[in-house]
């Protein structure tokens, strides 16, 4: 893949200016021996690409098919829609973003865990006894459907916190204290019994409106839903009606089938929704080069890159 002239190449749209300065700084300060390439024409000569999807390059028949792509993105799915794309693609894993997930995850959780909407902001400057006993977290199941990267690191973080936590992916984990669950059966029982429901999910074809009026069905009544992965993984008519009928008692949303969300779709205004800004973790752009660069190092030894996506598995 990267032999001894390492040349890379930044194309990341909007943010391509910013990495290259980042880029060159984390160079000098590792010592790395390594080009940045200015100019596209010499395009023959890249062996690395660090790409955003909204990049000003979309046609990668121009770089050798041994170059390796790097995304600064975690979810891939718009990137393996583009066919020109032959080169080893490497999605971005990155420790920093990895622990704003886990705590944005789990800083939702405590909010409604601990009613704290009840007290922020109140209506009136009143003294409001509150006699609710709270649940103890021990007493609390979330369910976590996506148990990679980002979603076992808010597992893990949550088990810290002494919720009671299971995940569902494709294959099984053994995660310390972490329940794992997988397949149909195993998507059927996590719904009945998450009191929490944190969706962490790639967006692919099998995964694709995964909440639905068929699921919400089998999922325990009052349930809270925290969606982080991909705003496609939900059908946003069956959330709404869900909510309406009380199947799920809130929901806080961080991405949407379509973004920016539109300022008239009914998530904004509705009162069990919370809608944040697709901001649960955001890339970080020195942390991301960083990482980038380690990867870069792990190919120079022969090792395989830590984020290869199998592109015959969409994730
Ligand atoms: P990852 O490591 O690939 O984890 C994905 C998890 O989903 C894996 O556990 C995988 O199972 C499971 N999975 C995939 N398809 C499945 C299916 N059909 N049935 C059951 N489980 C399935 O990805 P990640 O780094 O954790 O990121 C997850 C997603 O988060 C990304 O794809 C991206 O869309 C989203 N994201 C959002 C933000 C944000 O700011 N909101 C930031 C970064 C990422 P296996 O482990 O068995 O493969």
């Amino acid at each position: 893949m990267i032999g001894f002239n390492l040349n890379i190449f930044v194309a990341t749209g909007s943010k391509t200016i910013e990495y290259k300065k980042i880029l060159e700084k984390e160079i000098k300060a590792l010592s790395f021996e390594c080009n940045i390439i200015e100019d596209i024409s010499r395009n023959s000569e890249v062996n690395a690409i660090i790409y955003s999807d909204d990049s000003e390059i979309s046609d990668f028949s121009i770089f050798p098919d041994k170059a390796v792509i790097f995304s600064i993105f975690a979810g891939v799915e718009k990137t393996l829609l583009n066919k020109s794309i032959r080169q080893p693609l490497v999605r971005l894993i990155d420790i920093e973003m990895t622990e704003c997930m886990a705590e944005w995850c789990a800083a939702h959780v405590l909010r409604y865990h601990l009613d704290l909407d009840v007290f922020i902001k109140p209506e009136k400057n009143e003294w409001m006894p509150y006699s609710k006993e709270r649940l103890l977290a021990n007493q609390v199941h979330i369910g976590i459907l996506g148990l990679g990267t980002l979603g076992s690191a808010a597992a893990k973080k949550l088990r810290k916190l002494d919720f009671n936590v299971t995940g569902w992916s494709t294959t099984e984990k053994n995660l310390s204290g972490i329940k794992s669950l997988v397949g149909a059966t195993g998507l059927a029982k996590i719904l009945a019994k998450s009191d929490y429901l944190i969706l962490l999910l790639p967006l692919t074809e099998k995964t694709k409106n995964i909440i639905n009026s068929g699921s919400l069905k089998m999922v325990k009544k009052g349930a809270i839903l925290i969606n982080a992965g991909r705003g496609g993984l939900i059908e946003d008519n069956d959330l709404l009606q869900a909510l309406d009928r009380g199947k799920l008692s809130r929901c806080t949303l961080d991405v949407f089938n379509e973004e920016p969300l539109p300022p008239e779709h009914p998530f904004w205004a509705h009162e069990k929704v919370t809608v944040t800004p697709h901001i649960s973790a955001p890339t970080r752009l020195q942390s991301s080069i960083k990482s980038i660069l380690k990867n870069i190092a792990r190919i120079k030894k022969g090792l395989q890159p830590i984020g290869l996506v199998p592109k015959e598995r969409f994730y």
